[in-house]
């Protein structure tokens, strides 16, 4: 059976919460009537300063997406890879990104910093974070299952320019995305 990895990039407000991103992953593939293992790495896998740019004191989510790849693609060649981080990212074009998949690589990223309430001053909500990076999880692994942005605002695969899309989408993929995963 294929696997999913999830491998934490960063201790802080992450390791508690893997077993639940994992159980809901899991569920959400459920109920597109994928059976993926979801497995979690057992130790924090710490990004490069490389990847680090001083500049704009943010990480460069691509650069993030080649180091994962190397550090883990030789023991999970069929594999895909999920790394998740409290971390801020950005790509060229891009002010920041909440993620970002390479399906060629089976890798994907999620950046959580943004995800969470206090980044724009708001009060703590671990729920509501907690639930917001469950869905970008379930979307970056959704591109590496080969799927594209969807138009349903409420589907998992729409795109979300800010943490707003994010609480209007679900965690779970639309019937258009079920049966394109059902095709590939
Ligand atoms: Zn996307
Ligand atoms: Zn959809």
């Amino acid at each position: 059976m294929t696997r999913v990895l999830i491998v934490p990039l960063t201790r802080p407000y992450v390791v508690d919460y893997l077993d639940v991103w994992s159980s809901s992953v899991r569920d959400s593939l459920y109920s597109a009537g994928l059976g993926l293992d979801i497995l979690v790495w057992p130790s924090v896998l710490k990004p490069p300063m490389d990847c680090f740019v001083w500049r704009r004191v943010q990480y460069l989510s691509s650069c993030l997406l080649r180091w994962l790849y190397s550090c883990l693609s030789r023991d999970f060649v069929e594999d895909y890879v999920v790394g998740v981080g409290y971390l801020d990212a950005f790509e060229r074009g891009l002010n920041f990104v909440f993620g970002e998949a390479s399906p060629s690589l089976r890798t994907a990223i999620v950046c959580t910093r943004r995800l969470d309430p206090r980044f724009y001053g708001g009060r703590p909500d671990f729920n509501l974070y907690v639930e917001r990076v469950s869905k970008e999880i379930v979307h970056e692994l959704g591109h590496l299952l080969g799927l594209e942005h969807c138009v349903n605002r409420e589907c998992v695969m729409s795109f979300s320019n800010s943490v707003y899309d994010v609480d209007v989408k679900t965690r779970f993929f639309c019937k258009n995305c079920i049966k394109k995963l059902k095709r590939e």
